[in-house]
């Protein structure tokens, strides 16, 4: 319904849907959007005043919940001195202070920081240091890269060409896409032992192609946009071995599983490995402000320094931006604190109780949990468009895709919220059982 929020703005439906693209829709059918005219907490309120518990952290990216006043306060005192500067040539406390930060909290031999604006970006710029590193080593001839099915790591075009084959991106966009190496994503899941024949099959690809092969790129354990998948972490094991053993570059992107989602602070930590390259992204700024980094080792580094362009080659223009920085550094102290730890345990231990009930329902194929995402899928594909109306009606934020209902709401929800969208869960799943 078209209306006026609290400061007279226009709340015109008709007009968004007719000029503004949402993810992933098109221009020529109506989608349905809520309309947020707020959000504190865990909490978004819509223009008509409703409330709605929100189980996605907007994309996994607002971990603190909403308008918190650690992350606002920092940010406005950044607003008022310098919202954005050029980083070429010039250098801020904010950019220093949270470079500090990434590099004491990820693995020791990640030293080297790259800021840039998204996920996407951090991933296409992981992918352009592992081919200048190889070229700055006198390896050219190694550009390719391997990754595993299901995986997700953007929408941008080097990003794209190691996201699942079956998506259909790499057909829509033709020869654009650079074609890569695939693996069948892990079989063994979370907890279980790692399956030999994924190994081997790894193995085998290692074998006939090492030559050409400049990184493997995965999400650490967790599948995300792939189906909110949970896989061994002694596959995750085994593929540091073999890039070891193989000369390949390591890059994991933990854009999505970074600072605790997993109930570790990184979730490569589950298999007590380090990336040779590591994407951030989401949750780094608490989802206040779009920031992404991705942090290299010194021999990376070095090999790139050493390339026959001497520099590295990417250079956004709002890269690092101060504003940016600030949340980002507020962000992160609240990491620091270390609540994070016991509130995810906890959300993971009520998720568990709660949702295990979902199992014996007929449709369910499976129910899973892991730190602070919570999964039920279902044995069919889901229409999010026909679903979306009773999340709302019961009071929650939930985004279905492919054939999972999943949360994975702010680490500081409240017990009694996060039994409401584990029951809107439980209660959109027996009714499409
Ligand atoms: N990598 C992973 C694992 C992601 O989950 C995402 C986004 O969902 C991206 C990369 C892309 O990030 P962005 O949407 O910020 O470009």
């Amino acid at each position: 319904v078209n209306s006026v929020n609290s400061e007279n703005q226009a709340w015109d439906f008709d007009f968004d849907r007719q000029h503004i693209w949402h993810p992933y829709t098109s221009m020529n059918q109506a989608f349905p959007v809520i309309g947020v005219e707020s959000a504190d907490g865990c909490e978004l309120t819509l223009n008509d005043g409703t409330k709605l518990i929100d189980g996605t952290s907007s994309w996994w990216a607002c971990v603190h919940g909403y308008n918190h006043p650690k992350i606002i306060s920092a940010m406005s005192k950044q607003l008022n001195m310098l919202p954005h500067i050029m980083f070429g040539g010039i250098t801020h406390t904010p950019a220093i202070e949270l470079t500090k930060k990434l590099i004491e909290m990820t693995c020791k031999p990640l030293t080297k920081v790259f800021f840039s604006d998204s996920g996407s970006i951090a991933v296409e710029v992981a992918i352009k240091m592992a081919l200048q590193y190889w070229q700055g080593i006198g390896k050219a001839n190694k550009q390719k890269l391997i990754t595993i099915k299901r995986g997700y790591h953007g929408d941008s075009f080097a990003s794209m060409s190691v996201c699942d084959p079956d998506n259909g991106m790499h057909t829509m966009f033709g020869d654009a896409v650079t074609k890569q190496h695939f693996v069948k994503a892990p079989q063994a899941k979370f907890g279980e032992p790692v399956n030999s024949g994924d190994v081997e099959a790894l193995r085998h690809k290692f074998i006939s192609h090492h030559n050409s092969i400049a990184a493997m790129i995965l999400e650490p354990i967790k599948q995300g946009a792939g189906g909110m998948y949970f896989y061994s972490a002694e596959y995750l094991k085994e593929v540091r071995a073999l890039c070891d053993e193989f000369n390949v570059l390591l890059i994991i992107d933990e854009i999505a599983t970074g600072f605790g989602r997993t109930g570790k602070l990184f979730a490569y930590e589950h298999a007590d490995i380090t990336p040779d390259i590591l994407c951030l992204g989401k949750a780094l700024t608490g989802g206040y402000i779009s920031l992404a980094a991705t942090l290299c080792t010194d021999k990376v580094a070095k090999g790139i320094s050493d390339s026959p362009a001497g520099v590295f080659m990417h250079g956004p223009t709002f890269m690092a931006n101060p504003l940016a920085c600030s949340a980002a550094n507020a962000s992160l102290d609240l990491i620091n604190e270390g609540k994070w730890q016991s509130q995810v345990i906890n959300l993971e231990k009520q998720m568990v109780a709660e949702l295990e009930e979902a199992k014996c329902y007929t449709a369910v194929k499976d129910v899973r949990v892991l730190g602070s995402i919570g999964v039920i899928e279902m044995d069919h594909s889901l229409n999010a468009a026909e679903l979306q109306p009773h999340f709302t009606e019961l009071g929650v934020w939930i985004r279905v895709f492919g054939s999972v209902i999943y949360i994975m709401p702010p680490y500081t929800i409240s017990p009694k919220q996060l039994t409401q969208l584990t029951t809107a869960m439980k209660v959109v799943a027996k009714m499409i059982s």
